[in-house]
Parts: structure tokens; sequence; C-alpha cells
């Protein structure tokens, strides 16, 4: 298949890519390398350097590519950013999103595989969260999200437009040739390993008075490989109908046991220092993937936090200072 890849010079869509070219697909990455990195756009795909916010760049990149279905990765993504600069993310998920949208409806793009999160879950009313939860976004990152699924929805109603949502849950880990490079860094896991590798005296844990069993806040990690191979299979299935997914592995860890595990794999003795919460930060997260399970016949492969932290612990330590 022609696929546009939105975002595939960051982290999760540097793995789409790499996936889909190793399948055989014909893929044309569209990133402003704003947060991604030109060396993580995967070997055999094309690239066009573009701007979602420039009508006018997706309008021409879709023009000329012709793709028959898009991967939309780029968006920001950090909570705590989204509390403090609300209208970053109204503008870059909501309005370069609506960009987007409408230059796949001018060229008759009708698939689109929407990246979406578990921050719409933000009072759940049963842990693990399945698709049937009410959707309560936990922040305006959560939100800008939600509005998307919600529009997406609509296209489909009023355009045939079919679409997956995929709720991610907490993506991590890496493959061979592809990693989480952020400059900051502010995720958890990246994080831990900077400390290992020497690069940060320690890590500080936002918030340990939560109602958990440690009081640190639980989350559920997924490893990006993954979570790649659910994109591959709801867009195969799209023909039979739209997929909303939650994707998690169903087991949920503390930021606790996430350091306890990493200081096992790295044998470092990762020094932790307590923090205030992090605005927008719900104490447990954890996914109910039965659906997709049921439905697609997804297996994720990485179940073990320790396979997911030995991976990107690998590639860290092949590129200490990212790409
Ligand atoms: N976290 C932390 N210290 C850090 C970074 C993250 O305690 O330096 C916590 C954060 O509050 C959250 C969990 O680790 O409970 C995972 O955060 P991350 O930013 O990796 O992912 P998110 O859950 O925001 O998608």
């Amino acid at each position: 298949m022609k696929i546009l890849v939105t975002g595939g010079a960051g982290y999760i869509g540097s793995v789409a890519t790499e996936v889909l070219v190793e399948q055989g697909h014909d893929v044309l990455v569209f990133d402003n390398l704003q947060l991604g990195h030109r060396e993580a756009v995967a070997e055999g795909a094309a690239f066009v350097q573009g701007d979602l916010a420039n009508p006018a760049d997706i309008e021409s990149a879709i023009a000329g590519f012709k793709p028959e279905a898009v991967m939309h990765f780029a968006a920001n993504s950090l909570v705590g950013e989204s509390m403090t600069d609300p209208f970053k993310y109204l503008n870059d998920n909501v309005v370069n999103a609506l960009n987007l949208l409408r230059a796949m409806d001018d060229h008759d793009v009708g698939k689109i595989i929407f990246s979406s999160t578990a921050n719409l879950f933000a009072d759940p009313e049963k842990m693990p969260i399945d698709e049937g939860e009410r959707i309560v976004p936990g922040s305006p990152y959560g939100e800008s999200k939600g509005i998307i699924e919600r529009f997406l929805h609509w296209l489909s109603v009023t355009k045939g437009l079919r679409f997956a949502c995929l709720r991610y849950f907490n993506a991590a880990g890496a493959t061979e040739v592809h990693g989480e490079d952020h400059n900051p860094e502010l995720h958890l896991i990246p994080i831990v390993l900077q400390v290992a590798l020497g690069q940060r005296e320690s890590v500080s844990i936002f918030g340990d008075d939560y109602p958990t069993p440690d009081g640190t806040c639980v989350r559920d990690y997924i490893h990006v490989r993954d979570l790649i191979d659910a994109h591959v299979l709801a867009l195969k299935s799209l023909d039979e109908g739209n997929r909303t997914y939650n994707l998690g592995n169903g087991k949920g860890f503390s930021v606790l046991e996430v350091i306890e595990a990493a200081r096992k794999i790295t044998g470092h003795e990762i020094p932790v220092v307590m923090a205030p919460r992090r605005p927008g930060d719900p104490a447990t997260l954890v996914a109910s993937s039965e659906r997709i399970r049921e439905e697609l016949g997804w297996d994720p492969k990485y179940a073990e936090i320790e396979q997911i932290i030995e991976t990107a612990w690998a590639w860290h330590s092949k590129h200490p200072k990212g790409y």
C-alpha cells in the first residue's frame, strides 16, 4: 500500500515507518523535524519536510504521493506541557489535524490510523480500562485527542472516511535501529536510563502520595513494536469497519517498580528524589486490550517490563547522545 506517515521522524512514527517498509509498503514520511530527527526516518522510505500548520505543505505532499492511507503520528504529547500551554495543543493537535483531514478529503484519501491516548481516561470507573469507559480527558492534551476522535466519527458518517483510533497507554522500548530521543527528555524510562548512563544524577518521582500500592503512579507500558503491529492489523481491517482500541499490556507498573527493573537491567543504583505531583497525571492507567486481541488477533510479544526496558537500554547504550 501507499501510506503517508505524519511524524515519521519521531519516536513512534519512526518505528511505524521501519515496520511498514519492512513489510513492503511504499511509505512517504511527512515531518517538520521540530521534534523529530532526519536520521530517524527509516531507510527505504521517502521523506518530505513539511509542516501541518501550512495547509499547502500537506496538500502538495498528498497530491504528489497519492496515498491510500495515512498514519497520523505528528502531534504534541506531553500531559504536563499541555497544562501550562493549552493553546499549543489546541493548535498543533486539533487545527493541524484539521489541515491534514481536509487535504485527505480533497484528494479522496479514505483511510486514517489516528494516534490517541490513555489520557482520555482521567476518572475511570473500572480498571483495566476498556473501550466502553466514559471519556474524561485528564488534560488539554487528552482533550485535543478526544476532539479528533469524535470528529473522525462524523467524517465517517458524512464522508465515508474509514478510521482507527488507537489509544496508546505508555509506549516504551526500542527496535534495533529506532528508539526514543526527545530534547528535553521528559518520559520516565529514557530519563531513568539517562541516569544509568551517567547523564543525570537522579530521577525525580512526581508524587508518592497517590492511592496506589506504593504511592507512585501506575502505568501500563507497551513496547513500541507491539504498538505498531496493532497499527498494521488495524489498517488491514478497515475495509470491514472503523476501529477504536485501547492498547496496553493489561499490567500496571508503578514508577518505583519501573526504576527497580531498570536497576536490575543496568546494574546502576539509579538514585531517586521525591518531587511534587505533575499536574494532569491520573493515579493509575491500565488498559484492557481484550477487544483488539479478540477482533484482530493482536498478540503483544513484549509483555514484561524487563523486556521493554532491555530493548530501550540496548538502544540508549548504542546511542548515548540520541540520533
Ligand atoms: N514520571 C516521574 N518522573 C519523571 C518522569 C515521569 O515520576 O521524571 C512519572 C509520571 O508522573 C507518570 C509516569 O512516570 O506517572 C510516566 O510518565 P511519562 O511522562 O513517561 O508518560 P505519561 O504517563 O505522561 O504518558
